[in-house]
């Protein structure tokens, strides 16, 4: 045998006899090994993860738990259709079912304050337009969603001054949205993958893979290979790296997270300009993120540095409209790497002999994620 970075005992344990292997601890790669680990308790299931933590978007993002605002749907039925439009929408609200089902509420502080669109003084005319298809929006979603009630209702004329918003022409609400902890759900994903017996091994960059004689292997640093019988790759946003012919970018988005602030007002999820800007309270900090449509060619990247030019923009927004008049100041701020395509839904396939992606979930992968997993363990 040549020299190796991994020893016998090493690869005895951890990377001998490997089933099926999952690139990516995110919410997609870690439900995707609980999901065919269930089904196939024989099989060996290994993770592997380059950062020490999960360190893409799921542990990185707004803890939104929607499916959607009306400018946000109007618009996707516009650039794709009713079908297409109302397919994601529907697609969001069972994924948002199945992960609650599988989490329960409490292990990631699922708490369900309703969510509202935001449309400023100076957004009147768009604002008129949306509210003139909403009731046709409301009819067509009950039918979607098999609800009984409207999903979307207009705000009261007061309320945004009730929650301390200032500037606001009107506002429309979403009883059924909700918001988590983006933590502790991944915390949670990996405490279920390990009782069910999937290993999860961290650190570990892997720079490519071939196909040989029915296994794949994949190289990572220090000469270290790898050999499965399939390999799954769920990296969304850094997807090109290992598969270049995918049609999936990457997409930085910026949060901002405020000091805790004294008699906020603000609960719920909130969403302005097509789902592009977004703010939540958490705890009584408010948490702001969004701005990517600013200067959307430079976002298109993996790097997690600060844009000025949109944080600026955030700043401004935190400042003039969310919390006007109050003292607060930024105790985090951090970008994450979404992966997006010109179709806003998911790719679940296999590419070659053994090797299937599911990437792409765009802004939308705590919804989904979970039934992407199931999809994927149905599918292998
Ligand atoms: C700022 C921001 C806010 C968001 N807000 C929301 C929201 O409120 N609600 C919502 O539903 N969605 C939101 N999203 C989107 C959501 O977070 C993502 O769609 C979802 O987390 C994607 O999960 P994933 O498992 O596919 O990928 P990721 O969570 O990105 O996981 C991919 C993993 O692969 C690892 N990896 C990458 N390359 C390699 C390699 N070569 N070798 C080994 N490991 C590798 C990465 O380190 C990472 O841990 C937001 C995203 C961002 C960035």
């Amino acid at each position: 045998m040549p020299h190796s970075y991994i020893s016998y005992w090493e690869h005895d344990v951890w990377l001998k006899d490997i089933d099926i292997t999952i690139i990516g601890s995110g919410i997609v790669g870690l439900s995707s090994a609980y999901f065919i680990k269930k089904k196939y308790p024989q099989k060996k299931v290994v993770v592997l993860e380059r950062g020490f933590l999960p360190h893409g978007a799921t542990t990185r993002n707004a803890g939104f738990s929607c499916f959607g605002s009306p400018s946000e749907i109007l618009s996707d039925i516009k650039k794709t259709g009713k079908d297409k439009a109302y397919a994601l929408v529907k697609e969001r609200f069972d994924g948002l079912n199945a992960l609650i089902q599988l989490h329960g509420p409490d292990a990631i502080q699922y708490e369900n304050f309703g969510g509202y669109e935001i449309f400023k003084e100076s957004e009147k005319s768009t604002y008129e337009e949306y509210l003139s298809k909403l009731n046709e929006l409301n009819t067509e979603l009950q039918d979607v969603l098999n609800i009984r009630s409207h999903v979307y209702q207009v705000a009261e004329k007061n309320k945004s001054a009730e929650l301390g918003l200032k500037g606001i022409v009107g506002m429309f609400f979403n009883p059924w949205e909700g918001q988590l902890h983006s933590g502790l759900l991944i915390r949670n994903l990996v405490k279920l993958c390990r009782e069910v017996g999937v290993e999860i091994i961290t650190g570990i960059n892997i720079h490519r893979f071939e196909n040989s004689n029915h296994q794949v292997i994949l190289h990572a640093e220090n000469h270290v290979e790898i050999k499965t019988k399939k390999l799954i790759i769920t990296v969304n946003g850094f997807a090109k790296a290992l598969v270049p012919e995918l049609e999936v970018f990457p997409a930085r988005g910026q949060v901002l997270v405020t000091s805790p602030i004294h008699g906020l007002q603000i609960r719920g999820t909130f969403h302005h300009n097509e789902g592009f800007d977004y703010f939540r309270n958490v705890g009584n900090r408010v948490l702001l993120g969004g701005g990517r449509n600013l200067d959307a060619d430079n976002e298109q990247t993996t790097s997690m540095e600060r844009n000025e030019k949109i944080f600026g923009y955030l700043f401004e927004l935190l400042k003039e409209t969310v919390l006007p008049g109050k003292e607060f100041s930024i105790d985090y701020e951090w970008s994450g790497t979404m992966g997006v395509g010109e179709e806003k839904s998911p790719i679940v396939k296999y590419i070659k002999d053994n090797v299937m992606v599911a990437v792409r979930m765009g802004g939308m992968g705590v919804a989904i994620g979970t039934n992407v997993g199931k999809k994927v363990a149905e599918t292998v």
